[in-house]
């Protein structure tokens, strides 16, 4: 059976204090309240990772990074790399955020790499893809979608991209408050295993965990993991409140 995950992307928000709060928050709640089997990951900003690694320690929270380099070492001042993060035992890691793809230029490329390096270290990619509004408005969506996911992903070998999971984002949808409805977000992890499905495999496409993302709160995230193909969600401004995002981690059924 596929994993189902929820991950919350704090992005560039919280002081020290307020992100050593809310984790105590949502440790609290997710072991008194959440009793599935789903994979909680809170992907934080990269100075609070080693306190807060410590924090959750073995318990129902897991942690992950928003980023790494696509580089081992060296010189690339203000980079953060995929080793640095497996040796502080962060498990997770976020690439290719849209935001990424838009401020930072991030390109198909890099992201393989980025995608690569991460593996390489033991790292499990949450890997992100989805359109802009206009790519959609073009009724393009489905074919950038597959060219993301191509272009990044199928360089990998069978038992590499199972270990790999898949963010649907449309990027009209990330903090704007305008969620893809369940029908929209099912039509696209469907597009996206079928993808999968016709390079690894039947089997292989259907390990994989495609999570949703863009504007999940606790009202719409039910309806949304109901749908067959979508194994969880990747939450922005939800997951920076406790209650809140226990709520959407009470949302997954077992
Ligand atoms: C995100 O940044 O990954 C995201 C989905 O943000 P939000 O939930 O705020 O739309």
């Amino acid at each position: 059976m596929r994993k189902k995950i929820v991950a919350g992307n704090w992005k560039m928000n919280k002081t020290f204090e307020e992100a050593k709060a809310l984790t105590a928050e949502l440790s609290g709640m997710i072991q008194a309240e959440v009793h599935t089997h789903t994979e909680v990951i809170i992907c934080t900003p990269f100075p609070y990772l080693p306190t807060l690694q410590q924090m959750v320690g073995n318990g129902k929270i897991k942690t992950g990074a928003q980023n790494c380099s696509e580089q081992a070492s060296g010189a690339y001042t203000g980079e953060v790399s995929a080793p640095m993060l497996k040796s502080i035992d962060i498990p997770y890691v976020i690439i290719g955020h849209s935001e990424r793809r838009q401020y930072f230029n991030e390109s198909y490329t890099q992201l393989a790499k980025k995608t690569d390096i991460a593996l390489a270290n033991g790292l499990t990619p949450i890997f992100c893809c989805g359109e802009p509004l206009a790519v959609r408005e073009n009724n393009q969506h489905e074919n950038l979608v597959r060219e993301q996911i191509e272009a990044s992903l199928f360089h990998l070998s069978a038992a590499d991209i199972a270990k790999v999971v898949i963010a649907y984002e449309p990027v009209w949808a990330i903090g704007t408050g305008k969620t893809a409805s369940a029908q929209q977000a099912q039509d696209m992890h469907e597009v996206i295993r079928k993808h999968l499905a016709q390079k690894y495999g039947e089997a292989v496409a259907n390990a994989i965990s495609i999570l949703y993302g863009g504007s999940v709160n606790a009202g719409n995230a039910a309806e949304l993991f109901a749908c067959p193909d979508v194994d969880g969600g990747l939450v922005g401004g939800a997951s920076l409140k406790s209650r809140e995002f226990t709520d959407i981690v009470k949302a997954m059924k077992a």
